[in-house]
């Protein structure tokens, strides 16, 4: 079978078993959800192996994946029995004219039917087969097809061997997860373009999300298309936290941009200072703390080749304040700089750098923060360190950060998602296609289900 056939088959059986999976019992779909996650954790031993192989991310870091992955099948199962899946809102009828009178009218959610689902390159369990977006569509009573990435082929193959296994076990039908493995370019927008998919969920690069999303609005009948592209994650220091805490606090960020060889999508990549002794001195303590970390090799050949592009591109444009030194298994970390008003002018300098390399900008004063931010425009994160007073300056600086950014830390380094109800993973564009959506916590689940009023509707219909 070709590409298409093969494609036509996975969304095929995803459109056969979508009536059944929307309207199956909170207690099917839970007893599906831990029983991925256990199957999962069972075979973690062999599946943390042929993880490393194919991405060098290192056990520590892949069992711990592992672990995030299983709470979170098990976190929406926990979800659906609180009901999070059957909101119901009810307006009684009332007698008279409208606008006050009106007839009754129920709101309930359901399912929107078939999700793609592109598993993510940098995180090969969490945001891969049983990953995020494939618990909260299922969750939501959507079935899945999911395009392996091709940074970790067997790895895909295996987790869907054991993940079908347990479909089957339970006499579910096999449609609810499909896996479209070895695809081209074209057979992804094909996915993507196929009538019966309903919804897409993405995780990557701009150039390739924005590909998708355009096929995607471009259809006959546009499908929302619930991507998370490129994100650099402004960390604004005053000098005051500076002064308090530098060599700590350079520490820590030096290690969060290096973690994962910097390949998270909320690695810290600006890092903005107010000019003056404090930041210089931080500076300095930053370039220290990062000199001597030796990195992991990148996830495939490509990514390292796009970081190596886009930190070129970047030191073109900036002064360099640690010049990347001899790589280890993966590349050395590094670090540029540059005014503010440089930054503004120059959108090269906000390209997402994929990996150990962050960009300094100083500012003159706060209103050029503000601009700073303005022109980055959209992010995942944005982490603020030295705004605990209450001050209209600081209320100000987080306003700003709001309107750019799916979450803002007022302490700690923007690495480490929580998987929790409250959380928000996501952002104006590029950070997101769907700014009103997060793709990681127990809310994911929501982009799955559309409401629909059922107006004057019998008891029966309104469950
Ligand atoms: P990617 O190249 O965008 O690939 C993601 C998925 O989309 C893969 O399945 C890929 O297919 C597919 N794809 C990409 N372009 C396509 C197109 N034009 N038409 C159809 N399908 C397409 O992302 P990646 O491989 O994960 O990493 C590459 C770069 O993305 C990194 O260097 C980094 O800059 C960025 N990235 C950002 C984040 C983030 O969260 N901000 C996360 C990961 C990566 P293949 O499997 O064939 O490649």
């Amino acid at each position: 079978m070709n590409e298409h056939g093969l494609i036509d088959s996975a969304v095929g059986k995803a459109r056969a078993a979508a009536p059944m999976w929307a309207q199956a019992s909170i207690s099917t779909r839970t007893h599906l959800l831990r029983s991925l996650a256990d199957a999962l954790e069972a075979g973690k031993d062999v599946l943390v192996q042929l993880a490393d192989d194919e991405t060098h991310l290192g056990a520590p870091r892949l069992n711990g994946e592992v672990a995030r992955t299983a709470f979170q099948l098990r976190g929406f199962a926990e979800q659906l029995e609180l009901g999070k899946s059957q909101i119901r809102i009810v307006d009684e009828a009332v007698v008279g004219v409208p606008p006050v009178g009106r007839p009754q009218l129920t709101r309930v959610l359901r399912p929107l039917g078939p999700v793609a689902m592109f598993s993510a390159s940098n995180f090969p369990f969490a945001f891969s087969v049983l990953g995020g977006d494939t618990a909260s569509a299922l969750a939501a009573g959507c079935p899945v097809v999911i395009k392996a990435h091709s940074g970790h082929p067997k790895l895909s193959q295996a987790v869907y061997d054991l993940a079908l296994n347990v479909i089957e076990n339970q006499g579910l039908p096999d449609g609810l997860l499909t896996l479209v493995d070895n695809a081209s370019r074209g057979a992804g927008a094909y996915l993507v373009q196929h009538p019966d998919i309903a919804a897409v969920a993405f995780t990557g690069s701009y150039q390739g999300g924005t590909a998708l999303w355009k096929l995607a609005n471009e259809r006959p009948r546009p499908i929302p298309f619930f991507g998370e592209l490129g994100s650099i994650n402004p960390l604004v220091a005053l000098p005051h936290a500076l002064e308090q805490n530098g060599e700590a606090l350079a520490n820590t960020l030096a290690a969060s941009m290096t973690l994962g060889c910097g390949q998270f999508c909320t690695s810290p990549g600006v890092i903005v200072l107010l000019e003056g002794q404090a930041s210089e001195r931080f500076v300095g303590q930053l370039v220290e703390a990062l000199a001597p970390i030796k990195t992991h090799a990148m996830l495939t050949a490509g990514i390292l080749a796009g970081f190596e592009q886009a930190s070129a591109h970047v030191g073109a444009n900036a002064t360099t304040l640690l010049a990347p030194g001899e790589a280890d298994a993966g590349p050395a970390p590094r670090l540029y700089a540059c005014d503010a008003a440089t930054f503004v002018a120059n959108p090269a300098l906000r390209e997402e750098m994929f990996g150990p390399g962050a960009l300094v900008v100083k500012a003159s004063d706060l209103e050029q923060v503000h601009q700073v931010l303005d022109a980055i425009g959209g992010t995942l994160t944005c982490t603020l360190w030295g705004v605990d007073q209450d001050t209209p300056a600081n209320r100000a600086l987080v306003h700003a950060a709001e309107a750019v950014s799916g979450r803002v830390l007022f302490a700690g380094v923007p690495t480490g998602v929580a998987v929790c109800a409250a959380q928000q993973h996501g952002g104006p564009w590029p950070s997101s296609t769907a700014p009103q959506t997060t793709s990681v916590g127990y809310a994911a689940m929501e982009r799955f289900l559309r409401p629909v009023a059922l107006q004057d509707a019998p008891v029966w219909a309104q469950g």
